[in-house]
């Protein structure tokens, strides 16, 4: 099932979302609408947040992205209340987008290397370090369960340059190619 995608200025976007216990309800339903969702939308990861859940799950699939980084080939993941514990390396700068943020891309510094603590989908719990353009997807989804949109790493300048392109997005004035949820409709 396709879920709307919650759009930039959603006050669910802007809420640390809360961790899940194994108990939770329908949780492989969930994972595979989001996979779904994702796919629909040709994202190559959602966080719960931007279907309007709080809670710290991510689905990834980087495939798409393979023929350009060949890191992303097979890498189709969940993570579960995952918990960063170190980010090491370079700092890199990349021209990211996000489902929530439709037609808006900047260049976002984060660090090439980023090594996790999460739980996979059978609720089994790992320790695993991922680089280059793994590592940028999963700290772009990190960031939705932080509370954290890319909008938010960029200057101030760089902001208020994006600020009338920003407000039309909350107000629902500007969608994606897919379905979205907007705050002020
Ligand atoms: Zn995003």
């Amino acid at each position: 099932m396709i879920i709307p995608i919650v759009a930039f200025g959603h006050p669910v976007l802007k809420k640390k979302a809360l961790p899940i216990e194994n108990n939770y309800p329908d949780l492989q339903e969930l994972i595979t609408n989001m996979f779904e969702t994702m796919y629909a939308a040709n994202g190559v990861g959602l966080a719960a947040p931007q279907i309007d859940l709080s809670i710290r799950l991510i689905v990834i699939d980087g495939s798409a992205l393979s023929k350009d980084y060949p890191e992303t080939d097979g890498f189709k993941k969940v993570f579960i209340n995952p918990e960063i514990l170190e980010e090491s390396g370079e700092n890199r700068l990349y021209n990211e987008g996000c489902l929530s943020v439709p037609e808006i891309h900047e260049d976002v510094s984060r660090k090439e290397r980023v090594k996790l603590r999460y739980f996979d989908e059978t609720f089994a719990e790992r320790i695993e370090e991922f680089h280059g353009m793994r590592a940028r997807i999963i700290q772009h989804e990190y960031d939705h369960l932080e509370g954290k949109v890319f909008i938010d790493r960029l200057s101030p300048l760089r902001r208020t340059l994006l600020k009338k392109r920003l407000s039309d997005i909350a107000q629902g004035k500007k969608t994606g190619a897919y379905k979205m949820r907007f705050a002020k409709k």
